[in-house]
């Protein structure tokens, strides 16, 4: 096992991370621009290094410091977090050049996965159904109309290094083509520096269903069952729970044993995430993220494992603990992501909380690193929380997060808090009756 770990991140996952770290009996070093000095996770780590200026490109995202960070401190192994280095493939190799462990997957598994067009062939070879679209980049627009004739309209058009739902643009029909290739060309240029573009199928009313994966490298994989995460804004995740309103037992193994299967033709090692458009009955694989999502402790809640801890002994050589038989899920889980944003414009609310009162009490889990008097800097994401409740069933577990939403208390600035008061009083919600496109609708619906 390793002596001692350095978290190459920030915020409430560099505390979620030095929890897992605590517990083993490991090490822990943080890292920290000049921004963070006051930081929750600079306070709790057992060492600390500063490695340059707010802007994450000279801090965070640095390699070179990162690196000097691990020899000075002599940690043996990285853990990247979400985010900033997590699926950079480059790194991981340099780390491993430094006989440092980057904790997470093969550079090459991140590297296939980390190109959606390479990723989707991937998963296609792999025996998990892809969405409809072109087999690959297209180059201009008179192959973008070929492709649109054959799957027909609506497509989205797709950067292939896309990510954080950038660069993606919406054809209804072929006279709307051309503009939308153009449009999503110069955008992922400009976003990405890299203008390839590739054509899908524009799935209407789909769920977003993702499954979680653990892996040990060495062909052994199981599944973990699955998020929903359909209710979103602007393509970003804010609300995901499991077990999704719209699967059953047996579509659940159905999709997860193949995904595991998968992944132990990969030789898959850590965690990952396979992300579905679910529609009609269908699975359509979006994308695969190689590393751990914001979302994870509600997978953690419905079936008890603590999936940094998983990452860390997987990582250190040790083979899986489990078969899936032992993978055993109970409850549901709701997640909220609570955002330093005003809950109607969602503009950022950087600046000084003056007072915090997390909820508690069973079934109710708090992920942040927010104190009273600590000032959120702007230089970085506005994920200032989460909010993750637990129920012996989907009712009990929403009563409790209306209970816990009451409780929850973040003065000075502006959170994204009301509009999960006002998600849990609409019907759709309560039944779990939504999609993708739902939040959207009813944030323009109730706009002021
Ligand atoms: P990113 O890597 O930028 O997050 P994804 O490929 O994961 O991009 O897609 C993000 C979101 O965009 C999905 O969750 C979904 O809401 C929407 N989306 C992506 N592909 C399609 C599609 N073929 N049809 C409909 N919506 C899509």
């Amino acid at each position: 096992m390793f002596e001692k770990i350095l978290i190459a991140n920030r915020g409430e996952i560099a505390l979620r991370v030095l929890r897992a770290c605590r517990e083993l009996g490991i090490q822990t070093v943080a890292v920290h621009s000049t921004a963070d000095a006051d930081a929750m996770h600079v306070k709790l780590a057992d060492e600390s290094v500063c490695i340059g200026p707010p802007a994450a490109k000279d801090s965070y995202l640095s390699i070179p410091s990162i690196v000097s960070a691990c020899e000075i401190t002599g940690a043996d192994a990285v853990h990247p977090g979400y985010g900033f280095l997590s699926e950079n493939a480059k790194f991981a190799e340099i780390l491993g050049e430094h006989g440092i462990k980057f904790i997470g997957p093969s550079p090459e598994n991140i590297r296939t996965m980390g190109d959606k067009i390479e990723a989707k062939r991937t998963a296609k070879a792999l025996g998990i159904p892809v969405v409809p679209g072109s087999e690959g980049g297209v180059a201009d627009v008179a192959q973008a109309r070929k492709v649109g004739k054959e799957i027909g309209y609506p497509v989205i058009i797709k950067a292939t290094a896309g990510g954080g739902g950038r660069g993606m643009k919406v054809a209804n029909n072929e006279s709307e083509l051309e503009l939308a290739v153009s449009t999503a060309q110069s955008e992922a240029k400009a976003a990405f520096g890299n203008g390839e573009v590739y054509i899908e199928k524009y799935l209407q009313k789909p769920r977003h269903i993702e499954i979680q994966v653990l892996g040990d490298g060495q062909g052994r994989a199981v599944h973990l069952g699955e998020r929903d995460c359909s209710l979103q804004r602007r393509h970003q995740k804010v609300w995901e729970e499991a077990f999704s309103p719209a699967l059953n037992v047996e579509q659940r193994s159905a999709i997860g044993d193949r995904v595991a299967k998968a992944m132990c033709d990969l030789k898959y090692e850590g965690v990952g995430t396979i992300e579905f458009l679910y529609e009609k009955g269908e699975f359509y694989f979006i994308e695969m993220n190689t590393r751990l999502q914001v979302e994870h402790p509600v997978t953690e809640m419905i079936t008890g494992l603590d999936l940094v801890q998983e990452q860390i002994r997987v990582a250190s050589g040790a083979a899986l603990l489990y078969k899936q038989s032992d993978i055993q899920f109970a409850g549901h889980a709701i997640e909220c992501r609570i955002n330093a944003e005003n809950a109607q414009t969602f503009a950022p609310s950087p600046g000084k909380v003056d007072a915090v009162h997390f909820p508690g009490g069973l079934g109710v889990r708090i992920d942040s690193a927010l104190y009273s008097g600590y000032r959120i800097p702007p230089y970085y994401d506005s994920l200032i929380g989460k909010l993750i409740v637990f129920g012996k069933t989907r009712a009990e577990c929403m009563m409790r997060l209306k209970r816990s939403l009451s409780e929850f208390v973040i003065e000075g600035v502006d959170t994204t808090i009301p509009l999960f008061q006002r998600l849990l009083n609409e019907a759709d919600i309560i039944d779990g009756n939504y999609d993708i496109h739902w939040l959207e609708k009813f944030l323009a619906r109730t706009a002021k």
